[in-house]
């Protein structure tokens, strides 16, 4: 089975995976057919509400750190797929009203672009490479979420090797900083992109399911959408692991 051909790199992740929350955009919409979209004022109250249960937010680079020396508790990992430009403009300001960080996964060919990928969905702004810096200098993670967002595992394996080679080389050499996390396109993968980000160099990986693939390289997330009021978020299965900090 696959889970134990990645015996090697589930020892990134000791003890299972912490709490990682997946959001996409935040901002006001008329119609969001992907459900991709909190708006703001339910995404300060869902932030708020994690912080009176005594939650903190962080990337997922310092979550895995404190993983990993046994610290976690308490931290729950914040994620943000493919770099809308609402990342600079609305949740940066809400994360630090409540001393909160997160990671953001950004696609290394579409910085100033848009979510061409959507089909005929709303168009949305992508950061460009600007804020993506500021971003940075603020506090935030930058991870990899490739060039173009392509499902991977459907890739001819040159295209897929670039897709997940280059984006980390371009991000690296935009920050300054190595990039240390990648994010699959559409929760896409499989063995042969799990061993090439392994091969590239990232220190972990984020999917979407769990699944018994769950490891440091396909850690899985929970959705929070825009329908995630505060009953809501008690009510979800993950209930057990985001009960109150004591
Ligand atoms: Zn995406």
């Amino acid at each position: 089975m696959i889970g134990s051909e990645l015996a090697g790199v589930d020892q990134r992740l000791p003890g299972g995976a912490p709490p990682v929350l997946m959001y996409h955009s935040v901002q006001d919409y008329v119609s969001d057919p992907y459900r991709v979209t909190v708006r703001p004022e339910r995404f300060a109250r869902q932030l708020r509400w994690l912080r009176l249960r005594g939650w903190t937010g962080v990337g997922m680079g310092e979550l895995l750190r404190a993983h990993r020396r046994g610290r976690a508790r308490g931290l729950v990992g914040l994620t943000f797929d493919d770099g809308y430009a609402d990342f600079d403009d609305t949740v940066v300001a809400t994360l630090r009203e409540h001393g909160f960080t997160a990671t953001v996964f950004v696609l290394a060919h579409r910085l100033g672009g848009y979510n061409a990928w959507d089909g005929d969905g709303p168009r949305k702004s992508l950061m460009n490479a600007e804020q993506v810096r500021r971003v940075a200098r603020q506090g935030m993670e930058i991870g990899s979420h490739g060039l173009l967002h392509r499902p991977l595992s459907e890739l001819p394996h040159t295209e897929m090797v670039d897709e997940v080679h280059r984006s980390r080389a371009e991000l690296t050499e935009l920050l300054g900083v190595a990039v240390e996390g990648f994010c699959y396109p559409y929760g896409d993968l499989d063995r042969r992109t799990m061993r090439e980000v392994d091969q590239a160099g990232y220190s972990y990986a984020c999917a979407v399911r769990p699944a018994s693939l769950a490891c440091g390289l396909a850690i899985p997330r929970i959705h929070v959408g825009d329908r995630d009021n505060e009953l809501r978020l008690e009510a979800k299965r993950w209930r057990a692991r985001l009960r109150p900090v004591q």
